[in-house]
């Protein structure tokens, strides 16, 4: 074999966590025993572990992990990062697309550094506000860049499927430091993450 991605779990969080699904499972009148569900405390406690894999993610070691030496000092900007997070309040999932641009002072990463930082915070029980500030504040205390700004546009099955039943939402939230905060280097940032490049 000349390639294979791994999955771990570890045993004894997997262990717990099917036995707390069990319960859920009882808890709401179904019958664990009846053969569909009969594996869906483990594979629910797996995916548990998966959805929440950002935890033993770490933000700055990742962006120092492909740090280099670069002049370019116009903005980079990565649009339309997908994203999948879990909503604190209900544990419900929100998605959407994140937009992450920054001006270097000296430094760049890996573009697909960028999209692992979405993964480190969108993989946890969130608030799409603070993941917002946190992906944020990882690019600029990492890169120490003349400016960042991240926006989220997302859609929250909390309110989609329960609560308000609003179906066609979004929640946009935004955050910007440096050069971000002036006008025109904003408006330019947002006319880019509109524009359809086809
Ligand atoms: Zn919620």
């Amino acid at each position: 074999m000349l390639y294979r991605k791994e999955e771990f779990y570890d045993a004894a969080a997997v262990q717990k966590l099917k036995e707390n699904y069990s319960g859920v499972i009882t808890a709401i009148g179904e019958d664990g025993a009846r053969e569909g569900l009969e594996k869906t405390p483990e594979r629910v406690a797996k995916s548990m572990l998966f959805l929440t894999q950002g935890y033993s993610m770490d933000a700055a070691e990742i962006l120092n992990s492909a740090k280099f030496h670069e002049s370019y000092n116009e903005m980079v900007l990565v649009k339309n990062i997908e994203l999948y997070s879990l909503c604190e309040h209900h544990m419900m999932p929100f998605f959407g697309k994140a937009h992450i641009a920054y001006i270097p002072n000296g430094w760049i990463t890996g573009l697909s550094k960028l999209g692992h930082v979405v993964e480190c915070f969108s993989r946890r029980l969130q608030v799409q506000e603070r993941m917002t500030h946190q992906i944020l504040d990882a690019i600029q205390d990492t890169l120490n860049p003349l400016g960042v700004g991240v926006v989220i546009e997302a859609q929250h099955l909390c309110m989609m499927m329960r609560g308000v039943q609003k179906q066609n939402s979004v929640t946009t939230t935004s955050a910007f430091s440096g050069q971000f905060m002036k006008n025109e280097t904003r408006s330019e940032f947002l006319k880019l993450i509109s524009a359809d490049l086809g």
